[in-house]
This record gives C-alpha cells, sequence and structure tokens, in this order.
C-alpha cells in the first residue's frame, strides 16, 4: 500500500498563524495517506492549535519545542540571523525514532512549513520515494523556481539551478525534497544551530546520500509543485473581542 507521509511543520504564533494552519491542513484533507506533525515554537501547546487539530479531520501528533533564545547570545554579531524551526524539526525526528520501527512502519517524512504553498501533487511524487526524492520549489532564492538539473544522458542529479550559492552539496529548499522513514529512524542526522545559515537542508541530506542517489521526481523535475510563498505580516491596530482569528 502507499506510505504514509509523516508532515513535519513547525510553527509559532503571529497574527497569520491560524491562517496558515487552516490553509495547509486543508492541502492535507485531500491527501490520503498523511500523518501530520505539528511542533509548535512555545512553551506550551496552545488551545489555537490544539483547537484547529480536533476540527482538521487529520491523524496528528501535536508536539512542541521552544526555540532557545540565541539571538541575545549572538547579538555581537549584525549579520546573524537565527535559525528557523531547528528545534522543532529535531523535536518531529525525536518523536519519529521514538515512536515508529525500522522495516515495520512503511512511511516517508517530508518538512512542510506552514506558510508555503501545496500542490497535492506534491504528496503523490512523494510516496514514490525510495531513498531521497527531489523536486523544483518555486519562488525561492530569487528565483521563479529552484531546480536540480539533470544529467541528460544517465537522468541523475548532476548540479542545481538554485539563485544562492548552488555549489552546495544539495542546494535544495526545505520543501524540495522527502526522506525514507526508515533512513531517518536508522540515522541520528539532525539539524543544529551550528550550521552556516542556508546550509541545513544541505549538511541534513549528506548524512543520507550522494548527490547522484537522489531520485527526481515531479516529470524529472520539470514541474512545480510546492511554492516558497511568504505571507505578508497583516497590520492589526485593533481587536474585536470574541472573534478569534
Ligand atoms: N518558525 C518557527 N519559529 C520561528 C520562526 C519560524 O517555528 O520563530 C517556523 C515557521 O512557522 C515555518 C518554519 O519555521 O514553518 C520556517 O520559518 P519561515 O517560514 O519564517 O522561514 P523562511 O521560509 O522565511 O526561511
Ligand atoms: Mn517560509
Amino acid at each position: 500500500g502507499l506510505p504514509t507521509i509523516y508532515a513535519v511543520t513547525p510553527t509559532y504564533w503571529r497574527h497569520v498563524q491560524k491562517a496558515e494552519l487552516t490553509r495547509i491542513s486543508q492541502t492535507l484533507r485531500l491527501v490520503p495517506n498523511v500523518h501530520w506533525i505539528v511542533v509548535e515554537d512555545s512553551e506550551t501547546k496552545t488551545d489555537l492549535v490544539r483547537n484547529l487539530i480536533a476540527e482538521s479531520g487529520l491523524v496528528v501528533t501535536h508536539l512542541h519545542a521552544k526555540t532557545p533564545p540565541f539571538e541575545q547570545l549572538k547579538d555581537k554579531d549584525p549579520r546573524w540571523k537565527r535559525h528557523r524551526g531547528v528545534e522543532q524539526r529535531n523535536a518531529a525526528l525525536k518523536w519519529l525514532r521514538s515512536n515508529l520501527q525500522v522495516n515495520k512502519n512503511n512511511g516517508i517524512v517530508y518538512f512542510m512549513d506552514d506558510d508555503n504553498t501545496y500542490n497535492v501533487k506534491v504528496f503523490e511524487e512523494m510516496a514514490k520515494v525510495k531513498k531521497v526524492g527531489v523536486w523544483p520549489v518555486g519562488l525561492v532564492g530569487g528565483l521563479n523556481a529552484e531546480t536540480p538539473i539533470l544529467d541528460e544522458k544517465s537522468g541523475k542529479v548532476k548540479g542545481y539551478k538554485s539563485g544562492w550559492k548552488a555549489d552546495r552539496p544539495f542546494a535544495i529548499d526545505m520543501a524540495g525534497f522527502a526522506i525514507n522513514l526508515d533512513l531517518i529512524l536508522k540515522s541520528e542526522a539532525s539539524f543544529s544551530y551550528k550550521m552556516e545559515k542556508g546550509y541545513q537542508e544541505s549538511e541534513f541530506l549528506s548524512y543520507f546520500i550522494k548527490k547522484e542517489e537522489l531520485e527526481p521526481l515531479a516529470d524529472n523535475c520539470t514541474k512545480v509543485y510546492v511554492w516558497h510563498t511568504r505571507t505578508e505580516k497583516p497590520v492589526v491596530n485593533g481587536v474585536v473581542p470574541g472573534l478569534e482569528v
């Protein structure tokens, strides 16, 4: 049968949180074989997320893992920007490793940020993954889309079209790959604050695979089924009592 797709979503409170989670949870309703792992960047689980999950009709694991306040430690470095989602994705990896078993749970792991836009077809593509599958991601890195470049003869990944450091071992956005669950369970790979910004994906994938082994999906990387959209921060100057948005 179909593998279960473990979709890992870090999320944090801001005015658009409920709107973002509504959009992606309703996308996931169109995916038959998904297990959503929602990891709140907070001290405790919030009622907003708890209620949204309860209404979603999805199979969900709800976790929380607060990002430590590293920015304060790093304020001597003006260019330093904090990594986003590190703590939360690691909490999800820990949950997978403590709750699922190699060769028993047939699964695929996908890091599904809450603000991107997903075509349900990207989940159909993921179901084909043997080790690590890759595909283009729209609206990222200063390009209309980033994509792995395939060797014409072998059909394998030979490089990347990326607006930024295309020479990274894996110049792929978080939304542009999915990994076999067994590979995750057999490894101790995790994300780290020590990685140079923009190297999270590349370093993480290096634990598992060589570039030539990547499986190009989405019609040999010719289709865009996910977009790295970013939601504008709305102006909220007032709060209407009794209306939770
Ligand atoms: N995120 C988080 N805590 C934060 C900032 C971001 O949990 O303080 C989550 C966010 O909800 C998203 C993921 O981490 O699911 C990536 O963050 P964002 O979309 O802001 O990063 P960008 O796409 O701009 O690199
Ligand atoms: Mn984002």
